[in-house]
């Protein structure tokens, strides 16, 4: 499986915070679809403060933002509104059916879209079928949910051929990006200023 296909993300980072988002939108991308739980906030929480500057940090740069979850309606409202985010619920991710519906309303063709989320099977995987540029993230929670442990195990064999084909892709392209770190589970949220390129 090539990178960027089927459950492969086109790159991997320890954090959403960790991204050099001006690269993207200086590279032609223009919209940005989230996963909210893991990737944004630990599951189940609220944005911080700190979440608020981040979007608008990204909007500032010129980026439409939506969020595509799985997760209820309720849960998307009240962590959506605050941040003056468009979200898409109980989006039946890896269907691409929410993907679209962002695209649309974004306005923005899905090679033009980052898809950025913590899960292969879900995230990774939607976004891939839909076309999207996706990123995979580190967890943010370390208290995670039994269901979501589980499918990290079920992820891991994925992730180990994902790095092999890394090492092959590496001679080809050079200047491809490499993963920064494992799938560990860990709260990335303090890593903000450290590098995040191994180029
Ligand atoms: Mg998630």
């Amino acid at each position: 499986m090539k990178i960027g296909k089927g459950l492969f993300p086109n790159e991997w980072k320890t954090s959403s915070f960790d991204i050099d988002y001006k690269d993207y939108y200086d590279s032609g991308f223009r919209g940005i679809i989230f996963d909210i739980d893991n990737t944004l906030v630990p599951h189940g929480k609220m944005g911080a403060e700190q979440l608020v500057s981040f979007i608008a940090g990204l909007k500032e740069i010129g980026f439409k933002l939506i969020l595509v979850s799985n997760n209820s309606r309720e849960r998307n409202q009240k962590f959506a509104s605050p941040l003056g985010l468009d979200y898409i619920y109980k989006a039946g991710k890896p269907s691409v059916k929410g993907y679209r519906e962002a695209c649309n309303r974004l306005d923005i063709p899905a090679e033009k879209m980052l898809c950025i989320g913590d899960q292969l099977f879900t995230d990774i995987w939607g976004g891939n079928r839909s076309g999207m540029h996706t990123i995979l993230v580190n967890p943010i929670d370390p208290a995670e949910e039994v269901q979501i442990i589980l499918k990290r195990k079920l992820e891991k064999p994925v992730l180990a051929l994902y790095r092999k084909q890394l090492d092959k892709y590496e001679s080809d392209y050079p200047d491809h990006r490499r993963p920064e770190g494992k799938a560990k589970i860990g709260n990335n949220l303090g890593e903000k200023g450290r590098s995040h390129r191994n180029r």
